[in-house]
């Protein structure tokens, strides 16, 4: 009998339900050893694959993108568009974050005797959070400066310089475009054909994805659950309601925000839009990495949603360095949360500075994991809050970066979709 072929979508979320059913029986038969050293490399192995195409995939289809252009003016559009809507889906986020932390007010059920508690166990784990996000004695423009690299095999050399990366292929695919099609020729040939050879190389990757899938969750579940599974329910039962509230604000982005503008703006079924998603969604949760999910996004983008490979090349690689939506709410809802327990009550004033730095903290934060917490800092300074407060919420923060990392991704295609509908009119129009 023939098996009927499943679908890449069902068979990653078959590897994410027997890794949380593998993680449980783990814990429960305690083979947390046998776990980490047979279970665990062969979901770092996918992680690493992703990582590996991050990269020449997003240079690539950068220039490659640009470079379809036909002239600056269209670009400077395509780039306007993408940069304001992306800056309007991050400062909705950050106002439906403040609002659920001032509906809930999580703070007001927390136990005070865990503050202490807390802080001292995250004692250690602080100070690198803390120095990572240090912007003391730099100047304000340092995050202009920090955009240009010194040297691109060096800005290539570390997944957190992104931002490097796109700004060396902007500056080369514009040349290429100003150059002209006829001289640049040879060079826009090579990055075409680049390409798709690297399209085709993230296709062979996520043949592997459902196994990777299934290790990633089945040992994280086992690290999470740690040497005691009692204390670990307990500290998570003190910052449930903390969690809670992060997932409120995540969940009403998904449910009414997304949607909306998918059926009005992007004029798509919000059912097929995230059918399509899918399994750029189930990569994001299990990796907590946008810039690992791309080359997955981008896919699911151009071969499910069938939006434009131009326009899939230009808004994704940006949309996974700057654009974060998940992170950006759950930065404001973890500065309000960590400001009021230390019992500072939020002025107007401040809840505004709390939507201004956020913004700049959520591009600022690379798309890898935990990054959402360091640049937290950042905000927690803005608003006169001690950092060493962030030692409250990282007990959490593992579980809250999977689900802010969906949304950020979703986000993402969003805009995407919105974009590519919107040029789409201007193709129509002939306008181009
Ligand atoms: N992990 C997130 C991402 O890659 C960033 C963060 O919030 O930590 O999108």
């Amino acid at each position: 009998m023939k098996l009927p072929k499943l679908s890449l979508q069902l068979k990653i979320f078959i590897g994410l339900i027997l890794g949380i059913v593998y993680g449980l029986l783990a814990i429960y038969f305690d083979i947390s050893e046998f776990t980490h050293d047979w279970i665990k490399p062969w979901g770092t192995i996918f992680i690493r694959l992703l990582k590996l195409i991050a990269i020449p995939l997003i240079f690539v289809s950068l220039v490659q993108g640009i470079a379809s252009m036909t002239n600056i003016s269209q670009l400077s559009r395509l780039g306007y568009k993408t940069l304001a809507l992306y800056l309007t889906t991050t400062v909705i986020a950050i106002s439906v974050g403040l609002f659920a932390v001032g509906l809930i007010k999580p703070a007001q059920s927390f136990p005070t005797d865990r503050r202490e508690q807390l802080q001292e166990m995250y004692q250690d784990q602080i100070g690198d959070v803390i120095t990572d996000a240090s912007v003391k004695d730099k100047s304000p423009l340092q995050v202009l400066v920090d955009i240009v690299p010194e040297n691109i095999i060096g800005a290539s050399a570390n997944n957190r310089n992104m931002l490097q990366v796109i700004f060396f292929a902007f500056l080369f695919g514009i040349s290429v475009v100003m150059v002209g099609r006829e001289k640049a020729a040879s060079v826009i040939n090579f990055f075409d054909a680049t390409n798709h050879v690297l399209i085709l190389m993230v296709q062979l990757i996520m043949k592997y994805a459902p196994y990777g899938v299934f290790a990633l969750l089945g040992s994280m579940l086992v690290e999470l659950a740690g040497d005691s599974v009692s204390s670990t329910l307990d500290l998570l039962g003190a910052l449930g309601l903390y969690a809670l509230t992060v997932m409120v604000g995540l969940l009403f982005l998904a449910l009414v925000v997304y949607p909306l503008a998918a059926r009005f703006i992007a004029k798509k079924k919000y059912g097929e839009f995230l059918r399509a998603i899918l399994p750029a969604q189930l990569v994001a949760f299990t990796t907590s990495s946008s810039v690992a999910t791309l080359p997955v996004t981008m896919a699911q983008c151009e071969n499910e949603l069938k939006l434009r490979p131009s326009v899939v090349s230009f808004v994704l690689p940006i949309g996974a360095t700057v654009n974060m939506d998940g992170t950006s709410l759950y930065q404001a809802v973890a500065a309000v949360f960590i400001a009021n327990i230390f019992g500072f009550d939020l002025t107007f004033l401040q809840q505004l500075t709390i939507v201004l730095t956020a913004t700049l903290a959520s591009i600022g934060s690379a798309g890898v994991p935990s990054a959402g917490v360091i640049m937290l800092v950042i905000v927690l300074e803005s608003i006169g809050v001690p950092a060493a407060g962030v030692a409250l919420i990282l007990a959490v923060d593992r579980p809250l970066d999977m689900f802010r990392t969906v949304i950020n991704v979703t986000g993402d295609c969003l805009v995407c979709a919105i974009v590519d509908r919107t040029e789409n009119e201007k193709f129509d129009e002939g306008n181009l």
